[in-house]
């Protein structure tokens, strides 16, 4: 399992000073997780753990990146809250 040290930070960072959109979003995304198989304890409490990726859900749900979930399973909200563009291009 690779360690993505910014990926955590900004997920960290996003958790305790979010957006009204940003809040929206995770709570999307760790509703998702509570029916998930992958989920070990609950994604409403910091020790709720992504099975997939180790990652505790409850921080994980505040990152700014898009397809962060193992499984594909956060594209639907994402869709709804994220409008930028996640790559780089000459437009
Ligand atoms: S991050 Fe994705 S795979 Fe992991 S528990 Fe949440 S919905 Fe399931």
């Amino acid at each position: 399992m690779k360690i993505d040290i910014f990926k955590i930070g900004s997920a960290i960072l996003t958790r305790f000073n979010p957006t009204p959109d940003q809040i929206e979003l995770a709570k999307a995304r760790l509703e998702i997780c509570s029916t998930c198989p992958s989920l070990r304890g609950k994604a409403t409490e910091e020790s709720g753990q992504c099975k997939l990726c180790g990652c505790f859900v409850k921080s994980k749900a505040f990152t700014p990146q898009k397809n962060q979930c193992p499984d594909g399973k956060w594209s639907l909200p994402e869709d709804k809250y994220i409008k930028y563009k996640q790559k780089k291009t000459l437009i």
